[in-house]
This record gives structure tokens, sequence and C-alpha cells, in this order.
């Protein structure tokens, strides 16, 4: 089938595996430009491993360090007419990189909420891998079935205390247009938390101690955002803000729940960047464009290899790292500085649909974009026929 890009508002309907797989190359050869990383984790567990920071977390953590990885997705696989998700290219892409290094992978595709899940991934880590010493938790997902209810609790991306008017930009339209978002019910909020909270995190962490699979001094993060003025309303002060503080709540409690084993829990905060997850947040697909813009232009843009690469190498492999107030590992001071923060919002006052494309990174957006679903893509021919149908 010859495969070209199905966009639909702000998701790709279709990927391409040829070209996820070039891409998945790409970070694969940043790491290995970066030469030997040193001492690293030996076996890591890494939940959302198919797509975005949790890929480059596995990439980082099996070609950096050479560690046998587990993951964890949700990705459809592929039929004769349809293709199959990005993610699940990406896997299949990484899994034919590793087993060539000669390095253990295995990917378990299913719902990571759920226990079934959980006791598959016991199950494959007792048989093959033995105890994790690094779990990377980096799901994002728009909903979750509770484990003991079987209740589904949905997230919203809503302000909190008031209704909010901004900008935004509809990427599939090409159009910059105002927004008025409602602001969210306490129930809204309670069921963001619910699914993008601490809550599965611990649920894992549990599960693994009570198989005996934690290593002594094991490592774990999962991956927030808190950026600044600009994106507060929508994100850092609203509802998925409020779940992302849940999870410096519940890595408190993995400490304490597991400082037999000298358990580090510590939420790390990451750059804005073009995901799937991402691009379906209103007002963040016009604020990655500019600072996209911005920070080109300071010399300091970086994907999310390049931020994975640097928290291991500068801070969660660390002994005693730097942390903020909170706990935190920081890896947005590029994108959050006073300094550049100041040229964004300058930009972001002035913007319209006229000068738009002047004015951003549009260009640099649209492909990003593009590129996570295998597409416009240097070397990759998208006229030639392929088959959809690969498997890991
Ligand atoms: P993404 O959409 O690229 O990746 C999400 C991953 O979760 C995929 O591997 C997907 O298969 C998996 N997943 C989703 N639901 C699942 C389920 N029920 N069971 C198993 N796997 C499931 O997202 P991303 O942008 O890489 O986000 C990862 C984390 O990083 C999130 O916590 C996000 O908030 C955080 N983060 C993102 C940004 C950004 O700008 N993109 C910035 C800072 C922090």
């Amino acid at each position: 089938m010859v495969i070209k890009p199905k966009v639909r508002g702000f998701i790709c309907t279709n990927a391409h595996p040829v070209g996820c797989a070039a891409s998945v190359k790409e970070q694969i050869e940043y790491v290995k430009s970066q030469g030997d990383l040193g001492e690293g984790p030996k076996n890591v567990l890494v939940l959302g491993c198919s797509t975005g920071y949790g890929l480059a977390s596995r990439i980082v953590s099996t070609f950096g360090y050479g560690a046998n990885t587990l993951g964890v997705c949700f990705e459809k696989p592929p039929s004769e007419r349809k293709t199959a998700t990005a993610g699940w290219y990406n896997t299949a892409a990484f899994h034919q990189q590793a087993k060539q290094a000669g390095i253990y992978a295995q990917t378990i595709n299913g719902d990571a909420f759920s226990n079934e899940i959980k006791q598959q991934v016991i199950d494959t880590l007792k048989a093959d891998m033995g105890k994790v010493d690094l779990i990377i938790y980096s799901l994002a997902s728009p909903r979750r079935t509770d484990p003991e209810t079987g209740e589904v609790y949905k997230s919203t991306l809503k302000p909190v205390g008031q209704d909010y008017k901004t900008k935004t930009y509809d990427t599939d339209k090409d159009l910059i247009h105002e927004v008025e978002l409602e602001a969210a019910s306490e129930e809204e909020i309670a069921n963001t938390i619910k699914v993008m909270g601490g809550e599965d995190w611990e649920l894992w962490l549990n599960a693994l101690a009570e198989a005996d699979l934690l290593a002594d001094n094991c490592k774990t993060t999962a991956y927030t955002y808190i950026g600044k003025e600009l994106t507060w309303p929508i994100y850092g002060q609203a509802t998925i803000g409020k779940a992302k503080e849940d999870l410096d709540r519940a890595a408190s409690e993995i400490i304490k729940q597991h400082s037999d084993k000298n358990v580090v829990a510590y939420v790390s905060s990451l750059k804005a960047l073009v995901t799937q997850a991402s691009s379906a947040i209103p007002v963040m697909p016009l604020y990655i464009s500019l600072i996209y813009k911005v920070m080109k232009q300071e010399g300091t843009h970086e994907g999310c290899i390049e931020q994975i690469s640097g928290l291991f190498q500068q801070k969660l492999l660390v002994d005693s790292p730097e942390t903020d107030e909170a706990n935190r590992l920081r890896m947005d001071g590029k994108e959050t500085n006073e300094a550049t923060q100041a040229v964004i919002k300058g930009l972001w006052d002035q913007v319209t649909q006229e000068n738009f494309h002047q004015l951003s990174d549009y260009a640099g957006y649209h492909h990003e974009f593009l590129k996570l679903f295998g597409f416009d893509i240097d070397g990759v021919d998208y006229e030639q026929d392929v088959d959809p149908l690969v498997e890991w």
C-alpha cells in the first residue's frame, strides 16, 4: 500500500512503517553519537514506551547503557487495509535494532492501568529479566478504567477556578482563533487526577514490590510539564496541572512506602514538545510553534531524545542531583527562564492569522507533527508500495 498522511484535527489517523523506523533510528544514532555513557541501569521497565518521552527513555536505556528493557504501551496493530499506529511501528523498529545490538527487549501491548497487564509484566520480569533498577512512568492517556471498580474515568483539559479565553492554533485548518474554555467542575478535576495523577504509578511500584521485583536503590520517575504564565491557565494551574501535582504527592509516598529497598522517586519536569499527547491540548500547538522559533534562534532547541539523554546523564542517574523546592528534577530551564519567556510573550501578544507563519516556527512544528507518524522524513520514498503488516 502507498501510505500518505491522513490528518484529522490534532491527530494523524495512519502511520508510515518505514518513516517510523527511520525516526527511531535517528534517535538511536543520536544516543550512540554520545559515546560511552558510563554506569547505568541494568533492567528497565518503561510504562508508555512506544512514542514521545517514553520511547526516548527506552532508547537511552538500551543504546546508552546497554540495559534490558521491558516496555508497556497501548497501540493498534495493522491489518491488510489499515496501518498500525505509529507507536506500533516505532516499537517494531526498536525491537529490530535492539536485537541487532544483542540487547534484550520485550514489549507488552495492553492497558497499563489494568491488573492483567501488571501481572503479565510481573510474569515476564520473573521469567526473563529479574529485578528492575529503573522504572519510567510515561503514560499519557485520556481515560483510565479503575482496576478494582471497573469505573471509567475521563480526563479533561480545562482551566480551574474561572473560564479562560485565549488564542489557539488549529493545526488541521492552519488557523489561529480564539477559544473560550469553561472552568472545570470539581468532578472533572477529580477525574483528571484519577487518570493522570500518581495513583497508578504507586500501584505499579506496590505490585512490583509485592512480587519482590524492585532492586535495592531502584529509581523511578514520572514526567511532568510545569511551564510558565503563558501556559499555566490551561496546563500548570488547570485540570492537568492538578493531576501533575498529585505526582509530587505520589513520589513522596513511593519513597516512604519502599524505604526498605531505598527506592528513589522523582517527578521530572521536561520541556514542551510536539508529541501526540501535547498536540491534543488547546493552546499548546501555538505555544510550541512560538517556543520552537525562539529556542532555535537561541540555539537551545531540543527534542525528546536530547531531553531524556540529558535527564539521565545530568540528573536521574546522578547521586544526590540538584532538585527544585518540590524535589523535582528540572530539564525545562532553557524554556522557562525569564528571558526566553519574555521573548515568547512578546510574540504571543503580536501573533495573528496573518503573521503566524513569519513569527512562529510553523514549518518546524508541522514537520515534527508529521514525523510523529513517520511522514515528511528525508530519505523515505512515500510513493513506494509498503507492507503495513509489520510485527515485532
Ligand atoms: P505520548 O502520547 O507520545 O506517549 C504516551 C505513551 O503512553 C505511549 O507509549 C502510549 O502507547 C502509552 N499509553 C497511553 N495509554 C496507555 C495505556 N492505557 N496503557 C499502556 N500504555 C498507554 O506522550 P508524551 O508527550 O511522551 O507524554 C509522556 C509523559 O510526558 C506524560 O506524562 C506527559 O504529561 C509528559 N510530558 C510531556 C510533554 C510534552 O510536551 N509532550 C512535556 C513534559 C512532560
